[in-house]
């Protein structure tokens, strides 16, 4: 019994293991870069170490794996990097030799360390749970600080007062559209990903750095810290970890309040954390912000644009403008782009940049979509018995309800309602990161017959690999790529290639955005002869634009 332990532990870990039948044991040494079972149960002796030998033996349940793998990956950091804890614990569900079922355990790696501090040895136990155990377990975990707010408020109390010397930060995160992932996964695998996060939380934050699930999926972390980039390094990590539970796609945004005034109430930071998330939310690019006094403003916009949105729309104050598209060549208006304006009879005209994101985030955008593409269909009826020629409308649709709306089902019906052309209405989606949805909708809305543009191309997105799977028919050129492009000879040389590659593969293009005649000029030569742009137009009250369609196209 107990062969290669280093003497030193020997004795004690004799007395441990007669005492505790259940539970089995193994002993990994760094230094000599040996890796026993102390359990005759448990044969170990073909593999280096036991992540390897759990997950290659499939001892793990399924569903355990993602936590299985923070915990490992904390391991593997405490042993490269060192770390303050003595032990890791966490609670997995594992097949124990003589077992043909999965049972909860709890394995718990023991530190070992040399006089420098380094980890030498790692003394780890698996112990499954009794059924009284497990659910004493269950209800000690209601009162434990990740579920308790009273004991967690207490803990960052604590936190601040233990900590002098040291900077605080409060941290919250939440998951961007938690609300799809119910949605579209089911509210089940939802649950299924606060656990894990709730699991990995446990292993990755310090005894000094407490956690909280506050509400549904909202945590907060309050840490320690002598530099910005501590917490930047924490917020990666944390980032890391948590990513691509069960294969889900989800991004993670956090909050960050810096303790100014160490008396006031823990919930004070919390509550800037908050703001400084919540504020966050529909920018694609930025996912953490610091709090700062000025947020307070933006965040009352934004509940004011929230209060008044649905009267808004009854009031009749959201108005379709219209952005003409023209031919380079010929001067003619070959098209035109319906875009949400809110005319707000308290404030005056509300920018999209400010009312869309946050339609985006709470739902409303749906709404808002549907009344435009009605606007945009009524429009061209309007214009068929003024007998104006009319040229194709494009309206924008927004991913955010791409898999969960009939979108297909709605445009036909407000195609057969105003009896107009199919040709006459097209529809624009934005590339984005997440391309999941988008292939199967463009896809169908072309057999249906409608024609598909992908707006704000080489915006910074994946672009080519969604060319590559989806079938759209136009390239819109995002404003940002062709100012930022124009202004280089290499840049210049992309937007050439670009054009001429769409045009190798079948697909119409028309720039966005276009500023200046020698933008114009440029994209003429380039092979481009549809653009839309101040040079041309600015989006105009649909009233104007029956004016603008006869005399341009007389
Ligand atoms: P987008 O679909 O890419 O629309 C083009 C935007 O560029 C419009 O901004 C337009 O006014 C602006 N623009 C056009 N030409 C120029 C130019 O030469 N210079 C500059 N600086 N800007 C130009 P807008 O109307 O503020 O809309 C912003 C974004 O909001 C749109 O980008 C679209 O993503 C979204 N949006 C607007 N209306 C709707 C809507 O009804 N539904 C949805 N889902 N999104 C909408
Ligand atoms: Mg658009
Ligand atoms: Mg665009």
């Amino acid at each position: 019994m107990l062969p290669d332990i280093p003497e030193k532990y020997k004795e004690k870990l004799v007395d441990i293991i007669a005492n505790d039948s259940d539970t089995v044991h193994f002993f990994q040494s760094i230094e000599d870069n040996t890796f026993i079972s102390l359990s005759e149960s448990f044969d170990a002796k073909d593999y280096r170490e036991l992540p390897v030998l759990l997950r290659e033996s499939g001892l793990i349940e399924k569903e355990s794996l993602p936590v299985f793998d923070v915990f490992c990956e904390r391991i593997d950091e405490g042993i490269i990097n060192g770390c303050r804890e003595n032990s890791l614990g966490t609670d997995l569900s594992i097949k124990l030799p003589g077992s043909d079922d999965f049972k909860m355990c709890h394995m718990y790696a023991l530190f070992l360390r040399d006089e420098n501090g380094r980890i030498t040895d790692i003394h780890y136990n698996i112990r499954p749970y009794s059924p009284n155990e497990y659910f004493t377990r269950d209800v000690m975990k209601v009162f434990s600080s990740d579920k308790n707010p009273k004991i967690y408020s207490q803990r960052c109390r604590r936190t601040i007062d233990s900590n002098p010397d040291k900077q605080i930060a409060f941290i919250q995160f939440d998951v961007e559209r938690f609300k799809m992932i119910n949605e579209e996964y089911g509210v089940e695998k939802g649950d299924e990903l606060l656990q894990f996060f709730n699991d990995s939380l446990a292993l990755i934050c310090r005894d000094d750095q407490p956690f909280c699930r506050l509400t549904a999926d909202v945590y907060m972390i309050v840490t320690p810290f002598d530099t910005k980039d501590e917490i930047i390094g924490l917020i990666h990590k944390i980032e890391s970890m948590l990513s691509g539970f069960g294969g889900m796609e989800y991004r993670l945004i956090f909050g960050v309040c810096i303790v100014e005034d160490r008396a006031a109430h823990t919930r004070k930071h919390g509550d800037n954390a908050s703001l400084a998330r919540q504020l966050i939310k529909g920018n694609a690019i930025e996912n953490i912000l610091f709090y700062d006094k000025s947020m307070k403003s933006k965040l009352h916009k934004k509940q004011q644009i929230e209060e008044s949105m649905n009267n808004a729309l009854l009031n009749g104050e959201f108005l379709m403008f219209l952005q003409p598209k023209y031919s380079i060549s010929t001067g003619r208006i070959i098209g035109a782009e319906a875009l949400a304006r809110w005319n707000d009879p308290a404030v005056g005209m509300i920018s999209p940049a400010e009312f869309i994101p946050v339609f985006e985030e709470n739902g409303f955008i749906l709404k808002l979509d549907c009344y435009i593409w009605e606007q945009a269909c009524k429009k061209i009826r309007e214009l068929m018995d003024l007998g104006i020629k009319p040229v194709p409308i494009s309206v924008n649709i927004s991913r955010e309800y791409i898999k969960t709306f009939d979108i297909i089902g709605k445009i036909k019906e407000l195609i057969g309602k105003y009896d107009i052309p199919i040709s006459m209405l097209e529809l624009e989606i934005t590339e984005t990161a997440d391309t999941s949805g988008i292939e199967e909708l463009v896809t169908q809305m072309k057999e249906a017959g409608f024609t598909m543009l992908m707006d704000d191309f080489g915006s910074g997105y994946s672009s080519l690999n969604i060319l590559k799977s989806t079938p759209f028919d136009v390239l819109k050129i995002d404003r940002f790529f062709l100012e930022e492009f124009m202004d280089s000879d290499r840049g210049r040389k992309i937007i050439e290639h670009t054009i001429s590659m769409s045009q190798d593969i079948g697909l119409g293009i028309i720039a966005e955005g276009v500023e200046t005649g020698e933008q114009a000029e440029f994209l003429s030569r380039c092979g481009c002869d549809a653009a839309q742009g101040f040079y041309y137009s600015r989006p105009i009250p649909s009233d104007e634009f029956n004016q603008k369609l006869i005399s341009v196209n007389k």
